[in-house]
């Protein structure tokens, strides 16, 4: 069998426990080889000042390093400019083969705004979609994706066929912490301990990232 590996974008500004803990439980329901955190680029003038999208992914490496089958990609970085999930796909496929597997984590709210990524129909050509779902959460897909969600929905998540073209749902209890919350505790002197990782938390002093400006 092809190999089966999970693909979680952000702009990990920076990376939490939310995030990590909520990879490695999907990692582990869906038997995957890799799940792969990929930065995303920002433009400049969205940027966090003070922390580059390098630290950005550093921060990343030293949260996921040694802990399989997390694992970091940093194509969306490498590029010019920001990237479209689409050319992140393609550029997955071309380098892993046909038969792999892939599949796209998105939240709800993400999920729910698919109709204004460019090419968004083309997705599902390169990748499954698993979108995160919280038990709690009760609002209706987007019209725009009614008729897909009735094409391409598979009922149970761990059904899924091929290397591409289902969505299914994974419902999760996601921890309520958030890169907004850990930044705003840190411009006001605030501990992030146990928010973060160890490792994390010692880069951003070492680097006395997200600090007020004086
Ligand atoms: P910000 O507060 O800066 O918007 P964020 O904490 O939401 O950041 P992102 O980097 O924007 O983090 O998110 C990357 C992905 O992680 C998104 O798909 C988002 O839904 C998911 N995510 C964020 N926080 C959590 C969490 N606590 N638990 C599970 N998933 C999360």
């Amino acid at each position: 069998m092809g190999k089966r590996i999970g693909l979680f974008g952000g702009t990990f500004d920076p990376v939490h426990i939310g995030h990590l803990r909520g990879a490695l439980e999907v990692a582990e329901q869906f038997g995957f080889d890799e799940l792969r955190l990929i930065p995303s680029a920002r433009p400049p003038h969205r940027e966090t000042p003070q922390v580059s999208a390098a630290q950005r992914l550093e921060m990343v490496q030293l949260a996921v390093g040694g802990v399989d089958p997390l694992r970091v990609d940093d194509r969306e970085l490498k590029r010019e400019r920001p990237s479209w999930t689409i050319e992140t796909l393609e550029s997955l496929r071309a380098e892993l083969g046909a038969d792999v597997q892939l599949f796209l984590l998105l939240g709800w709210d993400a999920f729910c705004g698919l109709p204004g990524w460019h090419r968004w129909t083309e997705l599902l050509e390169h990748c499954h979609i698993l979108v995160l779902q919280r038990p709690d959460a009760d609002s209706e897909a987007p019209e725009a994706l009614r008729d897909l969600l009735a094409a391409r929905s598979a009922v149970d998540p761990m059904s899924l066929q091929g290397p591409a073209g289902q969505i299914a749902f994974v419902w999760q209890t996601p921890l309520a912490i958030s890169a907004t919350q850990i930044r705003q505790l840190l411009r006001e002197g605030r501990s992030v301990r146990f928010l973060v990782p160890d490792a994390v938390l010692a880069y951003i002093h070492a680097h006395d990232l997200y600090r007020a400006p004086n």
